[in-house]
């Protein structure tokens, strides 16, 4: 299967995503996951994408589409994938589209995992990643809705919403759920 989950920051996607992975056997794809990663190891692309993720803006198209077209030609993601942060716009969505066609496919499933934004600001602050400062996370949300919020319109035809608030098994059934798993 190859899915898209959608969320606004600090829903829950990436423990979701992994326990998805997992129990569909496909790997889990996070952009922000190999973004850290290349800060971590100082490659060319993580010295140019830090500045973004220190102040929760958008890591330009052109760096973050090469990223995911890469990891998508890796062997183990030929039989499907779980996308969680990618796409996070209409143009990201568009580029998605045209690596998907390239590989003669198209997307099984997009999952928007809700929750309210009271919650998101409390489950943030105590979760103590370098980006999750105040103004920091206020900026991910606000660019969670200026950019990223459309998705849920772009993708209305394939778009499934699964409750996010409840404990880690609860959601994950919902989402098992309406994957029809
Ligand atoms: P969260 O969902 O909690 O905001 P992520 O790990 O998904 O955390 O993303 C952290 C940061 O990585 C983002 O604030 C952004 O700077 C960068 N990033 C991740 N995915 C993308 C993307 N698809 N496009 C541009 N920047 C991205």
């Amino acid at each position: 299967m190859r899915i898209v989950l959608l969320g606004p920051p600090g829903a829950g996607k990436g423990t979701q995503a992994q326990k998805l992975a997992e129990k569909l056997g496909i790997p889990h794809i996070s952009t922000g996951d190999l973004f850290r990663d290349n800060i971590n190891r100082a490659t060319e692309l993580g010295l140019e994408a830090k500045k973004y993720l220190d102040s929760g803006d958008l890591v330009p198209a052109t760096l973050t589409n090469r990223l995911v077209d890469d990891r998508l030609n890796d062997a183990d993601a030929a039989e499907g994938f779980i996308l969680d942060g990618f796409p996070r716009s209409v143009e990201q969505a568009e580029a998605l589209k045209d690596m998907l066609a390239a590989r003669n496919t198209t997307l099984d499933a997009v999952l928007e995992f809700r929750v309210s934004e009271q919650e998101l600001l409390d489950r943030l602050k105590s979760r103590g990643r370098a980006d999750d400062t105040e103004d920091v996370i206020l900026n991910r949300m606000k660019v969670y809705r200026d950019e990223t919020a459309p998705l849920l319109d772009y993708y209305q035809a394939e778009l499934k919403t699964v409750d996010a608030i409840g404990s880690l098994d609860e959601v994950f059934a919902r989402a098992l759920q309406v994957l029809g798993r």
